[in-house]
């Protein structure tokens, strides 16, 4: 079989998307509000080290959300598959991200590490002396999964630290139930910091190209998750990539991914590609609506869907 005229694919989803203003720019945190929802950029990693864009492609944005895919990879690095289902959980909450009823309904039982209170407890486990140490561990990690040098943008970080009241009392919550594993406003602001990294979409498409080439950078030639891991992050984004909108994407459209309230998402595709999309008007789920549009017309103009293999 040929491989996917990748370029023409991305290029025709495009522009049949680019006049669609579904959706809303985020604005629970005031600094996203400031960004142009005519943005739009479209990246395709492929396994075997290629790249593929059109529109906004070199725009940054914050990741916010995606950042949770992979501290919660170095948590499985660090500690293995075994600890992240006992301590950070595998289930959908079926509820919004940031969801403090999922939290009480378990009575802080772990619930995934993707939705808000779980990811913040993903960055308490994470191991290392200090502070600075966790910080820095999470930074680098992201950096070699990017193959690039991320910063975070600091006016965002600015915003959302003086609007985080809310996570803080998920934070507060879990600890209370024993859901936390080291110091809890460490990890609020780091989980904060971590959201706060800009990236554009072909820094995401290669960070995600890494889960389609069984844990290994087709960039760098790093392997920077255990090949055998591979199978349980994707799971995890299957079952709360999206939150509440993960469901009815998985029935859709079968293939892995993340969002984040930035506007960007990731889908991952195992042994073939990954595909990242910028577009900040989000659904009501917190999920980029261009993204989702894009993403869907690319898996299903490659065949893509995991339930259905190679
Ligand atoms: N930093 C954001 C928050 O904690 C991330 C949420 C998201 O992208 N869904 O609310």
């Amino acid at each position: 079989q040929p491989a996917p005229d990748y370029a023409q694919i991305i290029e025709q989803a495009h522009q049949k998307y680019k006049n669609n203003n579904d959706g809303k720019v985020a604005d629970y945190i005031p600094a996203l509000a400031t960004y142009s929802p005519k943005f739009y950029g479209i990246a395709i990693a492929t396994v075997d080290g290629k790249i593929y864009k059109v529109g906004d492609s070199s725009k940054a944005f914050p990741m916010e959300s995606l950042s949770k895919v992979f501290t919660m990879a170095l948590a499985m690095e660090q500690h293995g598959t075994q600890v992240v289902l006992d301590k950070l959980g595998a289930n959908a909450t079926g509820l919004p991200f940031n969801s403090g009823l999922a939290v009480e309904l378990t009575q802080g039982a772990p619930e995934n590490p993707l939705v808000n209170a779980g990811a913040m407890s993903t960055v308490s486990l994470i191991e290392a002396k200090d502070k600075t140490e966790r910080w820095n561990k999470i930074l680098n990690y992201m950096n070699d999964w990017a193959d690039a040098k991320l910063v975070v943008n600091q006016p965002v970080f600015k915003s959302e630290m003086d609007t985080n009241q809310h996570n803080q009392a998920l934070a507060k919550l879990m600890e209370s139930y024993n859901s936390f594993y080291g110091n809890t406003d460490e990890a609020v602001e780091i989980y904060t910091r971590q959201c706060s990294v800009d990236l554009n979409v072909e820094q995401l498409a290669k960070m995600g190209a890494v889960l389609a080439n069984k844990g290994k950078s087709p960039f760098n030639g790093k392997q920077l998750l255990n090949e055998k891991y591979v199978p349980q992050v994707l799971a995890e984004m299957a079952i709360a990539g999206l939150y509440d909108g993960s469901g009815k994407w998985l029935y859709t459209v079968g293939i892995p991914a993340k969002s984040g309230v930035g506007g960007g998402m990731v889908a991952v595709v195992p042994g073939e590609y990954a595909i990242a999309v910028y577009s900040p008007p989000l659904d009501q789920a917190g999920n980029s609506v261009r993204a989702q549009k894009t993403i869907e017309d690319v898996a299903h103009a490659t065949q893509a869907n995991v339930f259905l293999g190679q």
